[in-house]
């Protein structure tokens, strides 16, 4: 039975990302077809029940797993927390994963949601994880951005 894997569905080419725009990786799709793998695309913010376009938002404390403890903060730029916001769009994509049997994701890296090495808090771009990539991996999914993809020759 093929497997399936969670994929940021802007990575995919879906245009949910905070200003309507898509981020296709053809990367991304040559490698999920070179490893037969079936993609499960989830926005978390639209999840959320956010609107597309929508503002955009940055950590101004800490990252997703400081969110996810309750003592970070992810935040529009003009100010308004969305912590619980970003946490319901995160629990549904782990709903979604669970469903549908994926115990790995490839997620967008540097996104307040999506981010798995690094994201940005206030005007820099530090260490952290975004708050769905938190729960997913805190609930056991082995998660690692496009940039982990191997680079293939030719
Ligand atoms: S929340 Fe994730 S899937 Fe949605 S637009 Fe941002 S990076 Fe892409």
């Amino acid at each position: 039975m093929p497997e399936t894997i969670l994929v940021s569905a802007c990575l995919l080419g879906l245009p949910t990302r905070y200003d309507g725009s898509a981020k296709r990786n053809q990367a991304v799709l040559d490698w999920l077809a070179r490893e037969k793998l079936i993609p499960v695309p989830v926005c978390p913010e639209q999840l959320a029940g956010l609107p597309t376009p929508r503002e955009q938002t940055r950590f101004s404390r800490g990252d997703g797993r400081a969110v996810a403890t309750g003592n970070g903060e992810v935040a529009t730029f003009s100010g308004q927390s969305m912590n619980e916001c970003f946490l319901r769009g995160a629990h549904i994509t782990l709903r979604i994963a669970r469903i549908t049997g994926c115990q790995r994701a490839l997620l967008k890296e540097r996104s307040p949601s999506c981010g798995v090495h690094q994201i940005h808090c206030n005007d820099a771009m530090v260490a952290g994880v975004g708050v769905a990539t938190a729960l997913l991996i805190d609930a056991g999914v082995s998660v690692q951005s496009e940039e982990d993809l191997p680079v293939t020759g030719g």
